[in-house]
């Protein structure tokens, strides 16, 4: 930890694992607020006592330069920044106001709660589509009958927006898909756990912008059973998609802060930063 960037009120949480079964499925959309995070790299602060609340059924979308913690921030919110070596951080996190790192909580449990999508879609590329779908409950040790599966499977493809282009090809491997279709796969993946919280890290950076589209109407679309927060480099996208906005900024080396957060077409039309003006008016970054 750097001592010129930190104070003593920042509490180290130290990684932890905990092995263990999953815990029971969630209960619908969850409100999830950061409070005063912070994170570091070994010495190298990253984010300096970020709050924030990110409301149930809502999207939340992050926005900022490259390299601002938009990414950390986000791993932190699913108990993934713990995973890198030398990483260390802050603050508390909280699931519908329960800490997500409370000592008597699993790791799993937060894992399964608040899913992860990232840039690059990352499907089993030689499984099938069918099993990509069911991969996240045997890591999470969840049991199904084959109805149960089936149903399962037909029912987060639907609501990923993919079940019509796939239906009468589930056998085939995950890689055979386009890389939207592959991206829409994933986000099924994600909600066959029943998450109450989905993060998304650039979900539609390596996409085409038809691809894009269809992923920013299974957003809107997926809203109302999942929380979701979103970090994206598109300001039209971040317009689109989100209800709530908050831009990131880390200036010249120093951690990243949340320079101003809000309801989104505020922080469009009317921003109370200059700097914020400036970031959503493609003035820089
Ligand atoms: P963003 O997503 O906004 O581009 P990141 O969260 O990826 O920002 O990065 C924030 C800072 O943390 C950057 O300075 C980056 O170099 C650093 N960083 C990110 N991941 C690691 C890592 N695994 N090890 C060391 N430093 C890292
Ligand atoms: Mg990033």
């Amino acid at each position: 930890m750097s001592s010129d960037t930190s104070t003593e009120a920042d509490t180290v949480v130290q990684p932890r694992v905990v092995p263990g079964r999953a815990a029971v499925a969630g209960q619908g959309p969850a409100t999830l607020r950061a409070e005063a995070v912070s994170a570091w790299f070994g010495d190298h602060k990253v984010l300096d006592r970020v709050s924030l609340t990110m409301p149930a059924r809502r999207v939340t979308a992050l926005i900022g330069p490259s390299g601002c913690g938009k990414s950390t921030f986000l791993r932190i919110l699913n108990r993934m920044h713990e995973l890198v070596g030398s990483a260390s951080l802050a603050g508390r996190v909280l699931l519908d106001e329960q800490d997500i790192y409370d000592r008597g909580r699993r790791i799993t449990r937060a894992r399964r709660e608040i899913g992860m999508v990232f840039q690059k879609p990352n499907p089993f590329p030689a499984m099938s589509i069918y099993d990509n779908v069911l991969a996240g409950l045997k890591l999470n040790a969840i049991k199904a009958t084959r109805d149960g599966k089936d149903d399962l499977v037909a029912e987060c493809l639907t609501k990923a927006g993919l079940w019509s282009e796939v239906k009468d090809r589930l056998r085939q491997p995950g890689g055979a898909l386009s890389g939207g279709q592959q991206q829409r796969l994933c986000i099924a993946r994600s909600l066959a756990v029943r998450p109450r919280v989905l993060l998304m890290d650039e979900p539609c950076s390596a996409l085409d912008p038809t691809s894009t589209r269809r992923i920013e109407e299974t957003i809107a679309e997926l809203k109302s059973e999942v929380t979701i927060v979103i970090v994206t480099h598109n300001m039209q996208q971040a317009a689109r998609v989100s209800d709530t906005c908050a831009f990131f900024l880390a200036s010249h080396g120093t951690p990243g802060v949340i320079v101003e957060h809000g309801d989104t077409d505020a922080m469009f039309d009317s921003p109370q930063d200059e700097r914020t003006s400036d970031y959503v008016n493609g003035r820089f970054g």
